[in-house]
């Protein structure tokens, strides 16, 4: 066995970032982490304490409470994939509604927020032997990482996808709303002050609007094999 790596998948809302970055922890026998699923976790827990208003976010309130918000992964054979704990709870099916997406990039561009979940992904990082995807990854959490993918496809597609995704899942779900919330929050993503979405210089862009999974991993593997074999 080679020498283990980490690998940073960045990129818009709905790409198939999770779908991709599971597809290659399973095939290298890597742990996966979805980052988008804990900045959820912490939305969650805030539109549960009544923190987010229609106009305005009680920033300090939720700056106050980043101490007792512990967000974990725990694997779940039958499923084969890690699920999302709030507090011990676990809430893998809420942090997906549709509610929680409206709100999740005001509660990602909060300074100490990012600084918190930083910290937790860098600690789960520590061994290698990981894939993780999110907005930041390759250019905040792990600047030295192996592999760096940044990913992209139109916007309908993304649309499309999702939309698919929640109704599989039996999440209610309306295709232009879908629509409209990954357009906001790509804006809200590659906007905001801290940590914005971008992609990193040392990132390989992969387009996926017309490639199966498939096609996608048969193309990464090479790569990663190549790195693996580096040395
Ligand atoms: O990946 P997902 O769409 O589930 O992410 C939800 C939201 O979490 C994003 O729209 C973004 O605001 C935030 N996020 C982030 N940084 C990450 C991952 C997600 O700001 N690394």
């Amino acid at each position: 066995m080679g020498k283990r790596l980490i690998i940073a998948i960045d990129g818009y809302s709905s790409c198939g970032k999770s779908t991709f970055a599971r597809a290659i922890a399973e095939e290298l026998d890597y742990i996966y982490i979805d980052s988008g699923a804990m900045y959820r976790a912490v939305t969650l827990y805030c539109i549960r304490k009544g923190y987010i208003g229609v106009g305005d976010v009680r920033t300090t309130d939720i700056i106050g409470d980043l101490g007792e918000i512990d967000i974990s992964f725990v694997y779940n054979p039958d499923i084969g994939i890690h699920e999302t704990f709030l507090n011990s709870e676990n809430v893998e099916r809420e942090i997906r509604s549709l509610e929680v997406s409206s709100h999740v990039s005001r509660i990602s561009r909060i300074h100490q927020v990012r600084t918190r979940m930083v910290e937790l992904q860098r600690q789960i990082g520590i061994n290698k032997g990981i894939v993780m995807d999110g907005r930041d990854i390759g250019t905040v959490v792990f600047p030295d990482a192996d592999l760096k993918i940044f990913m992209t496809a139109s916007v309908d597609i993304r649309a499309k996808r999702r939309y698919d995704e929640l109704r599989g899942k039996n999440i209610e779900a309306d295709l232009e709303e879908v629509r409209m919330n990954i357009i906001s929050r790509d804006i809200a993503d590659e906007n905001r002050d801290i940590s914005p979405l971008r992609r990193a210089d040392d990132a390989i862009i992969l387009d996926n609007s017309r490639m199966t999974v498939d096609q996608q991993m048969d193309w990464i593997m090479e790569i990663i094999r190549k790195k693996i074999d580096e040395d």
